[in-house]
């Protein structure tokens, strides 16, 4: 039996820290802001909008709500960025994603102040995630690392496989397990025999997008599997990546789908919109 990683509970646990953290500086005078902008109305990202404002709420992070149609230009786009960009007032941007479809998201992304880049996407964050300086760090990589230390499991030395390199979670992925020591080795579509690689991991990191992709026949006996996956299966209920019926019995610790690595995302995000007001 695998030990259910609790991603709830450790989630809420992060943001109680942060809340009590952001009612000290309160007392001093000193609120962290975080400005939230949606283009168009997609409905996932709607509730995705409305998660992290309540998140901000239950954290005593203050949350500016920027609304706008799909037919926004990427002018105005780029002109709301540069104002929040020279507000004192805002410690965070955020522009969620996906952007309708036209905009050039990358140039969107680039524009917004690497110091106030909560997300972690900037270049100048992911450059200094890469050379071990401190900056904004991807949300759900970040959130990930938080899972398997408050579990009281060991990085440093350890044979750590991520499946999936994307900009927002593989690759920083990676990087933040080598800083914790981990040997890394990191799997894609082009990947020769998967699971020979996999089944080396003692961390299994799985971000491929294919829901129940990775069976107990990729999962070497008591490793440790990470699922980032998120997705909506036939049945209605949601699953990850993984097969947890099926890896649950090989794998000594597991996160479930949900309730594991998707609440961190947004405690991660709450964190990252504190330390852009405090260093520690
Ligand atoms: P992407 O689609 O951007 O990347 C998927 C990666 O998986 C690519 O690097 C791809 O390789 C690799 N891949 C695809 N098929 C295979 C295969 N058969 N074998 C090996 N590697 C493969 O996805 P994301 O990284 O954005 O997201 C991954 C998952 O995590 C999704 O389910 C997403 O919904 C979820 N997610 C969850 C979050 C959360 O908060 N819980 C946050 C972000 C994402 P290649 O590069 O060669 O194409």
């Amino acid at each position: 039996m695998a030990k259910i990683i609790d991603g709830k509970a450790i989630s809420l646990a992060v943001k109680d820290e942060i809340k009590a953290k952001t009612a000290e500086l309160q007392a001093k005078g000193i609120t962290a802001t975080l400005a939230v902008i949606l283009v168009g109305e997609d409905p996932a990202s709607q509730v995705y909008v409305k998660n992290k404002k309540k998140a901000c709420e239950y954290c005593g992070i203050r949350s500016l709500s920027y609304e706008l149609p799909a037919d926004t230009t990427e002018d105005k786009l780029l002109e709301l960025i540069d104002e929040l960009n020279n507000r004192d007032d805002v410690n965070g941007i955020l522009v969620q994603l996906p952007l309708p479809k036209g905009m050039d998201e990358d140039k969107v992304l680039d524009a917004i102040s690497p110091d106030k880049d909560v997300d972690g996407f900037h270049p100048v964050n992911v450059g200094k995630l890469s050379i071990g300086k401190k900056g904004f760090v991807s949300c759900t990589p970040a959130g990930v690392i938080q899972l398997l230390k408050r579990s009281g499991i060991e990085i440093s030395g350890k044979e750590c496989v991520v499946v999936g390199r994307s900009n927002i979670v593989g690759k920083p992925m990676s990087m933040l397990l080598l800083k914790e020591n981990g040997t890394v080795t990191v799997c894609h579509s082009r990947t020769r025999d998967l699971k020979e690689v996999t089944k080396r991991a003692d961390i299994l990191v799985v971000a491929i997008g294919k829901p129940k992709f990775i069976d107990a026949s990729y999962v070497k006996d008591g490793a440790v599997v990470i699922d980032v996956g998120i997705h909506r299966c036939d049945d209605g209920k949601l699953c990850g990546d993984v097969d947890y019926a099926s890896v649950e019995p090989v794998a000594s610790a597991i996160t479930p789908v949900p309730g594991g690595v998707g609440p961190m995302t947004i405690a991660m995000l709450m964190y990252n919109c504190l330390s852009s007001v405090c260093e520690d």
